[in-house]
């Protein structure tokens, strides 16, 4: 699946849900959320025909499921289970924000789960309950404990890097990364929060984290063997103990690179995070179509890819979905 600049999608974002159990302020409004009748959403089976299609007709190698949060979806193990009965699909990852992990960490392991990313922007308690407005850091640590008790090889926590909030996070994140051998990867702050607040002067930029980071802990160097095709350029402490990624959106986009492309919870293809137009696929998905009308339909959004995301530039739009609504 080949865009009209030549990038090859092969990495698909699957939400699974728009509901949460948290309201960050960068995503979520406050109060007031709409959200989908459950009716509109994929079912299990839905998304498990679409990825089947994609992975053996179009060349998908990866999925990872997203939201809202993925874990509020009942049951969400069934479709780790179905969607890793998939011959050739190469990877299943999970963005969380670790709540209900502890009570569901077994059951996704069983079914196959191996890659999960746990979304924490800082280890103290008064500051998680004011950037996410509810009080559950507890239970966010514990399904990070039972995540690395279980054994899953591949974890991370993901934080978003806002100037005024993350610069007091990077150092205890640091320590918490060279203490647990989890990769720290810092997402600097995009425009899709609900409340449409976004500035380019709130975001904290890559170079200073890691100016910050390598004054306070120990100096930090690229990586020697860097990930291919990863939006995060990784870091490692010149001392060897720890990880740590920046995802730098904003200062450095990754357009160029980008592989990826989005299927919502009501069925939308999305071909960039920041795009103004969706196509819808459900209806083909809810009858017996033709597969190759649901690959055409699925190409010609690709196609229309654009080259990148313009934030930096001032005829930039900020997309009416925030980013809980299209799936992170
Ligand atoms: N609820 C899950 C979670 O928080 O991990 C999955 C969905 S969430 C939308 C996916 C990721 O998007 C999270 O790591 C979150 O921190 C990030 N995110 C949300 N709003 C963002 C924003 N405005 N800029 C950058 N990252 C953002
Ligand atoms: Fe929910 Fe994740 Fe958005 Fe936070 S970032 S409000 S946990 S969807």
């Amino acid at each position: 699946m080949t865009d009209s600049f030549g990038r090859i999608h092969t990495n698909l974002r699957i939400s699974v849900t728009d509901r949460c159990n948290l309201r960050c302020f960068y995503c979520m409004p406050a109060e007031n959320v709409r959200f989908l009748p459950r009716r509109e959403l994929l079912s299990f089976e839905e998304i498990t025909r679409f990825v089947e299609c994609m992975v053996r007709r179009c060349g998908v190698e990866k999925v990872r499921l997203t939201g809202g949060e993925p874990l509020v979806r009942q049951d969400v193990h069934r479709l780790v289970q179905q969607l890793n009965a998939i011959p050739r699909l190469k990877q299943i990852g999970l963005t969380t924000n670790g709540i209900l992990l502890a009570q569901q960490a077994e059951q996704l392991y069983n079914a196959g789960l191996r890659r999960i990313n746990i979304s924490l922007d800082t280890l103290d308690r008064e500051k998680f309950r004011q950037y996410t407005r509810r009080d559950n850091l507890d239970q966010v640590l514990s399904g990070i404990k039972a995540a690395r008790r279980i054994g899953f090889p591949f974890l991370k926590v993901n934080a978003v890097a806002i100037q005024g909030m993350t610069e007091d996070e990077l150092v205890s994140l640091g320590h918490f990364a060279r203490q647990s051998g989890i990769e720290v990867r810092f997402i600097e702050y995009m425009p899709l929060d609900a409340d449409q607040n976004w500035d380019r002067e709130k975001v904290l930029f890559t170079e200073k984290m890691i100016q910050i980071l390598s004054d306070e802990i120990c100096p930090l160097q690229p990586e020697s063997s860097p990930q291919k095709n990863s939006p995060s350029q990784g870091y490692e402490f010149v001392d060897g103990k720890g990880k740590i990624g920046f995802i730098s959106s904003v200062s450095k986009p990754f357009c160029s690179e980008c592989n990826r492309f989005r299927l919502t919870a009501e069925g939308k293809i999305r071909n960039c995070l920041f795009s103004l137009e969706e196509t819808d696929v459900r209806d083909l998905l809810r009858s017996e179509c033709d597969e190759d009308l649901l690959i055409d339909r699925v190409l010609q959004c690709i196609s229309a890819k654009k080259k990148g995301h313009e934030i930096n530039s001032a005829s930039f739009l900020q997309p009416e979905r925030p980013m809980y609504s299209i799936g992170g």
